[in-house]
């Protein structure tokens, strides 16, 4: 016998911004006391509208109901302190943080925001310090945040280089059904069905793709970055400074990258063999409905969890 997961409650810092062009929740904010979930909402930031339509968004992200989200800190400030309870907050959370790295941007998007900076950075050079820098960052973040929750409604997206769902399962068609009876699942779970199976192999191929893509453009920008700093002769302080920032800023994301896409290709792998689902850990089954929500996950909750006190 199994035991229910487990309801916890964490406290989540986050950054709203609101009066943004739509809502979505992803993406990682360095703000001044770490780590804060980017929260964008279409509402205006004017008498607590932002902040209701704020826990909504954050509610949805996390597959919570509004009772199981409540305002700790922050009620009239961008960085907010909200509580949210529920299974594998913390795994959720995780997943939302990283979103900047495994969602998809188009390399349009990505040119804009960093035209917009080099912008930024000439009209102000002396200003441009951490700041322009990191709203730098809101932008990619954002603008990949946006293409990942797109994507994930499977609607194509303007620009965006498309291969949709049924591409995917034509190209590759394997047998799922096959594949899915042999799967592992946990004794409280009903088998894989094939369906279940081709949308995690789906998504799983799609995000492998978008990955690759994304690291080849990061490879080609940060040989830009490199370059520049090269001949930064003529270059203040401030923007010697913020090239610095910038360049550290890029392989992170890049490091992030290339990390989803190794573990996204190790998922589509233990597919193929047939170990998908296997904790790699203690042996036993990670349970589907875990897999569902954490499609790269190799360990069961309780050797996750164990692994986390380390
Ligand atoms: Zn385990």
């Amino acid at each position: 016998m199994h035991t229910v997961l487990m309801e916890t409650s964490r406290r989540v810092r986050v950054r709203v911004k609101p009066g943004a062009r739509r809502t979505h929740v992803g993406g990682r904010y360095d703000g001044p006391h770490g780590p804060a979930l980017v929260v964008a909402v279409t509402a205006p930031a004017v008498e607590g509208k932002a902040t209701r339509a704020v826990m909504e968004a954050v509610a949805q992200a996390f597959g919570v109901s509004s009772r199981q989200v409540s305002l700790v800190s922050g009620e009239r400030s961008r960085d907010k302190i909200i509580e949210v309870s529920g299974t594998l907050v913390e795994e959720r959370l995780q997943e939302l943080l990283d979103d900047a790295a495994s969602a998809d941007v188009s390399k349009s998007a990505r040119r804009k925001a960093r035209t917009k900076a080099t912008g930024t950075r000439s009209r102000a050079s002396s200003a441009m310090t951490k700041t322009s820098a990191a709203s730098t960052t809101d932008t990619t973040e954002n603008a990949k945040v946006n293409s990942k929750t797109v994507s994930k409604q499977t609607k194509p997206e303007e620009g965006r280089p498309t291969m949709n769902a049924s591409d995917v399962a034509t190209s590759q068609a394997p047998d799922f059904a096959e594949r899915a009876s042999a799967l592992v699942v946990r004794d409280d779970e009903d088998a894989w069905t094939a369906e279940e199976l081709a949308e995690v192999h789906r998504e799983l191929t799609a995000d492998a793709k978008r990955l690759r893509e994304e690291l080849d453009l990061a490879t080609i920008e940060l040989a830009d970055l490199l370059r520049d700093s090269g001949d930064g002769a003529g270059d203040d302080q401030a923007e010697v400074g913020s090239k610095a920032f910038e360049r550290e800023h890029e392989l992170s994301l890049t490091n992030n990258t290339r990390d989803l896409l190794i573990q996204t290709e190790r998922a589509l792998a233990r597919i193929d063999d047939g170990t998908y689902g296997v904790c790699e850990g203690c042996g036993q089954p990670i349970g589907k409905a875990r897999l569902l929500a954490f499609p790269r996950a190799t360990l069961c909750v309780s050797c996750k969890q164990k692994e986390e006190r380390h």
